[in-house]
């Protein structure tokens, strides 16, 4: 049975490995095929390419971005896009200004409610990642000895309505979901009931997301009880959307999302990449190596 990871993430974003130690740690697992998709980048993917080939594991070049829908967050993971098509590399460096521009916001509400913080804390946190996240100001207050664990920091500081949460901006789905098609990718909504329940992206929205060219959605997911995983997995095959399932690994920064945790069926993958031929090939991009 070939097992399939289609979410993970790298110290590229607020992974905690690198992108080859991810790689080696999927091989390790047994997995056959891996998707690596940090947050709004795609720094992370030359060297895991290089790490894929080596140890025979088949790496789908991805990236989880951060779009805004009616108001509410959703995670849209993009699969085999060229990150440099014009329109979709103004769209991550906004994303990106978006997330450098809030970190001293957080620090200095940090401060206010007594913490030492110093943005130099949070450089040394993750020197390397062009997408900085709450996660990396945790693990700065980690290694300060403010709070034991990230858990602890979201439910303390940073996460939503926390006295230190700070807003971002957020890409336009539906328009995000166009960027991704003409930079010659597919779109799949990542854990769309994830943390706040179906109240945020209701079956209908999730409809208008499929009528803008959305290709799937993320099923099997630990944020997901299995009566949510029913109802997502129902909606997507009424709406002819892929189904996925994937680990949303972070290394040993998230709890219980161990690699291989959840997978994608290899029907289910095999139709994904069949909708990112066609829109690779309707893209009109030459690059030989788009699949794979
Ligand atoms: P940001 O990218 O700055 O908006 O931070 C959001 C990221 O933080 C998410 O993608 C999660 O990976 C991570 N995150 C959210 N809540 C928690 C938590 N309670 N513990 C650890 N990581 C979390
Ligand atoms: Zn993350
Ligand atoms: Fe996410
Ligand atoms: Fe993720």
């Amino acid at each position: 049975m070939v097992r399939i990871d289609l979410h993970t993430h790298s110290l590229a974003s607020d992974g905690t490995q690198t992108p080859t130690e991810l790689v080696v740690a999927a091989r390790a697992a047994g997995l056959d095929v891996l998707a690596i998709t940090d947050h709004d980048t795609a720094e992370g993917w030359p060297e895991a390419v290089t790490a894929a080939e080596e140890c025979g594991l088949e790496l789908v070049r991805g990236m989880e971005i951060s779009t805004r829908h009616r108001g509410d967050g959703v995670h849209l993971l993009a699969y085999l896009p060229d990150p440099e098509h014009p329109g979709l590399a103004e769209e991550l460096r906004r994303i990106l200004d978006g997330r450098s521009s809030r970190v001293p916001a957080i620090l200095e509400r940090l401060r206010g409610l007594g913490s030492a913080i110093g943005i130099d804390d949070v450089r040394r946190a993750n020197p390397d990642t062009p997408a900085t996240g709450r996660p990396h100001v945790a693990d700065a207050l980690v290694a300060l000895g403010e709070v034991a664990d990230r858990d602890e920091a979201f439910e303390l500081y940073l996460g939503e309505g926390r006295p230190a949460y700070v807003d971002r901006y957020a890409a336009p789905t539906i328009e995000m979901i166009g960027l991704v098609e003409q930079a010659g990718g597919v779109s799949v909504v990542a854990h769309p009931w994830g943390r706040h329940g179906p109240a945020n992206l209701a079956a209908a929205e999730l409809a208008a997301l499929a009528d803008a060219g959305l290709s799937g959605i993320e099923v099997d997911h630990e944020d997901h009880g299995p009566d949510v995983r029913d109802q997502l997995r129902g909606i997507a095959r009424d709406l002819g959307l892929v189904a996925t399932g994937s680990s949303d690994h972070h290394g040993t920064g998230k709890a219980g999302h161990g690699l291989g945790c959840n997978t994608t069926a290899p029907e289910e993958y095999e139709r994904l990449l069949e909708l990112a031929a066609a829109a690779s090939k309707r893209s009109g991009r030459t690059t030989p190596d788009v699949i794979r």
